[in-house]
């Protein structure tokens, strides 16, 4: 393959964050939303009467709330082209100046947009059923079906208009302030790592490494510089969860919400969902500490230790690098299995230059994809370095991307989906990837070092995510009372990982609750759960390909289509007749992870036969 493009070429948007045009787009939404506020001001004095409307007042109000919803549509379009232009930017280059400049600007004006459109936000959850029928039959404002009813649900949670714009307004300083903080805090902290003074992102690379004795001497630096900030995340999570059970508390005076539920809203799936989810997943969790128990023979360790949970496969010798074209390369081909339009779709992102790969000096850590609005682009971001770890990330991002390029002819309302589901997209990518690199695997050894993909996210997704949800179940819990101190976050940490792992481990990683960005962000809690819905939501999926044959695909595109216009369950009782809230389904999931998990310690097995014969 010839040679391809790896640094964005954004210039059709800005010409870079100095250019002129940023301030005159900023200075324009916002007179647009000054505007908005107008319109949707009066909006404010109807709640109290909403639920009584005469239907003759149906038509004139059901006609401002359509041009309301066009104008915000136009904002949003704008906005979110010069937020991804700038975040972007700053993914690639977080020192920045300009863009340093312009991001806290653009998130504040994303909050005077919520506060502009609360008045009719709160006036449709407050109108009574006949109005929502009446309003979501003009077809310009059917997009908005799935997002008025899902926030209905909600109903008695809502404050007043002007406690709402309160909220709102104040969080941008106090509940986000404290996840900035620790943005901050990441960003400078320093770890000591044999004698050298690195970064965490830098730390957190070493975490990789093929030596233990650095892996080991990353961990302890790692956890080392958490140490001496540790009082400080004590207050980021407190306040933050203090902040959370004070609104939750606040909302519920008609009806007690428990924090799971406002998590389960936000993904868009039920309790007994999530309940299903997690008890099946505890159920099975000796899987995830068989493939430790493997991945520990391989290594010639009796136990894992918290450092060598992303150890690189043994290899002999050294592995090679792969090019970024020999990986967009095999992961078209193993798209193409799927469909030849997904692996053609994985060549045109590269080709156009939708994909910034290159590692530069000042770049911020992790991967992800983003779009722009307007024309509605898809960008990856990820540092490639050539490890088939790597391909994987490209693979998992593609698969988001590929989720919204599938969504591309849909309105912007129906094309936002829940973490929950997006995660099933990415993962399934690197389902298809990790198949189609087993089958043309040369060796054993090869077959090995492919399956030690599949041990690690089994660790990972079957393991730690649920110690993580464990932990964050227990803090909340304990905030209740009062205020957590870090030796008690420690001892939690602790609990959760013994509750998990077992004896899986040779030692528990208690400053996790720290050292993991996650636990801090302020804009929701339970981040983490996601990952191991869709991580076994994507492989219940794929394993119903045999069963659809060539229909497999159409089935699958459909699913991802209704993404943001359903909820988990309806999505999979519509496309695939399954009731994700009994074990059941999870259950089917977890056995093609014990498979895979089996095959793995059989190639381990293997392995260590043909080392004692040599
Ligand atoms: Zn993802």
């Amino acid at each position: 393959m010839a040679q391809l493009l790896q640094t964005w070429d954004n210039t059709h948007f800005f010409q870079g964050t100095d250019d002129p045009r940023i301030a005159t787009e900023i200075d324009a939404v916002k007179s647009e939303i000054a505007s908005l506020v107008t319109g949707c001001e009066p909006f404010g004095d109807r709640i109290a009467t909403a639920e009584i409307l005469a239907p003759e007042q149906f038509a004139a109000l059901i006609a401002e709330i359509k041009a309301i919803h066009l104008q915000r549509n136009s904002i949003v379009e704008r906005l979110s082209n010069v937020h991804t232009f700038i975040s972007s930017t700053l993914s690639v280059n977080a020192k920045d100046p300009d863009a340093n400049i312009w991001l806290p600007t653009l998130q504040q004006i994303w909050a005077t947009l919520t506060q502009a459109m609360t008045p009719v936000d709160v006036f449709l959850v407050r109108v009574s059923d006949a109005f929502v029928t009446a309003l979501l039959a003009d077809p310009a404002l059917e997009e908005l079906s799935f997002s008025v009813i899902h926030s209905r649900r909600l109903k008695d949670q809502l404050l007043s208009v002007d406690e709402e714009k309160i909220i709102t307004g104040l969080a941008v300083t106090g509940l986000h302030g404290w996840g900035n903080l620790y943005d901050k805090l990441a960003g400078s902290l320093q770890c000591t790592i044999n004698g050298e003074s690195v970064g965490l992102a830098k730390a957190a690379n070493l975490l990789g490494s093929d030596q233990r004795t650095t892996r080991e001497a990353a961990w302890r630096g790692i956890n080392q510089a958490w140490s001496g900030s540790q009082e400080t995340v004590a207050m980021i999570l407190n306040a933050i969860n203090g902040w959370r059970l004070e609104e939750t508390q606040q909302r519920g005076r008609i009806r007690t919400l428990h924090y799971l539920d406002k998590s389960c809203h936000q993904s868009r799936i039920e309790r007994s969902t999530l309940d299903a989810l997690m008890d099946s997943t505890y159920r099975h969790r000796a899987v995830g500490q068989r493939a430790m128990q493997a991945m520990a023979k391989a290594l010639d360790l009796p136990k894992l230790a918290p450092w060598d949970v992303m150890a690189p496969p043994p290899v002999v010798g050294e592995a090679a690098a792969i090019s970024f074209e020999a990986a967009i390369d095999l992961i078209a081909q193993a798209f193409s299995r799927l469909t030849p339009a997904m692996g053609d779709f994985a060549v045109m992102m590269a080709q156009k230059g939708w994909i910034d790969a290159t590692p530069t000096p000042h770049r911020t850590t992790g991967a992800y994809c983003t779009k722009f609005a307007n024309p509605r682009e898809p960008r990856i971001f990820l540092t490639y370095e050539g490890t088939m770890g790597n391909v994987m990330t490209l693979a998992h991002e593609l698969g988001h991307a590929w989720h919204n390029w599938v969504m591309i002819d849909l309105p912007v309302m129906k094309t936002r989906y829940s973490m929950t589901l997006a995660e099933t997209a990415s993962i399934f990518a690197e389902t298809l990837v990790r198949e189609a690199l087993m089958q043309q695997a040369q060796d054993p050894a090869q077959q090995l070092e492919i399956a030690w993909q599949n041990a690690e996210s089994a660790v990972s997704l079957l393991l730690n995510i649920p110690a993580r949800f464990e932990f964050e179940t227990r803090l909340v819990e304990a905030r209740k009372t009062g205020f957590v101190i870090a030796d008690q976050l420690s001892a939690m940490m602790h609990d959760s990982w013994a509750y998990w792992f077992e004896e899986s481990l040779s030692e528990y990683d208690e400053m996790f609750w720290a050292s993991k960005l996650h636990f801090s962000i302020s804009q929701l809690g339970f981040y983490n759960y996601p990952y191991l819905f869709g991580y076994l939501f994507s492989l219940g999926i794929y394993a119903q390909r045999s069963k659809y044959g060539n229909q497999f695909n159409e089935v699958y595109t459909n699913l991802l289509r209704d993404t943001g216009s359903m909820t988990a369950e309806a999505v999979v009782q519509k496309h695939l007749g399954q009731d994700i809230r009994q074990s059941t389904f999870w259950e089917d999931s977890l056995k093609i992870v014990e498979q895979s998990i089996a095959q793995f310690e059989a190639l381990v097995e293997q392995r260590q036969r043909s080392l004692t014969l040599v």
